[in-house]
C-alpha cells in the first residue's frame, strides 16, 4: 500500500528547525544538505499528520494521494 499519502514540503517556508523530523514516528523525513526538511521515505508515511501539525511555519502539508487505477 505504498503511496497512500503524499507529504509536501514548502522549502521556501521551511526554516530547518527539525521538529518534523523529530516527531515523525516513521522516519519519513530527513534534514537535507541545505537544512531544509526533505521527504525521504514517502512510502512509510502513515498519514498521522504530526509533521503538519508541529511545523511552526506551516511548511508541510500531508495529502491523501489519489487512487490510481
Ligand atoms: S504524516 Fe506522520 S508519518 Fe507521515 S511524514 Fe508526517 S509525521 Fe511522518
Ligand atoms: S518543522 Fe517545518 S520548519 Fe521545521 S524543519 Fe520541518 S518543515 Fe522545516
Amino acid at each position: 500500500m505504498a503511496g497512500q499519502y503524499k507529504v509536501v514540503i514548502n522549502e521556501k517556508w521551511c526554516k530547518g528547525c527539525g521538529l518534523c523530523v523529530a516527531f515523525c514516528p516513521k522516519n519519513v523525513l530527513v534534514m537535507g544538505e541545505r537544512l531544509k526538511a526533505e521527504v525521504k521515505y514517502q512510502e512509510n508515511c502513515i498519514g498521522c499528520r504530526r509533521c503538519e501539525n508541529y511545523c511552526p511555519d506551516f511548511a508541510i502539508i500531508v495529502e491523501e494521494a489519489e487512487r490510481v487505477g
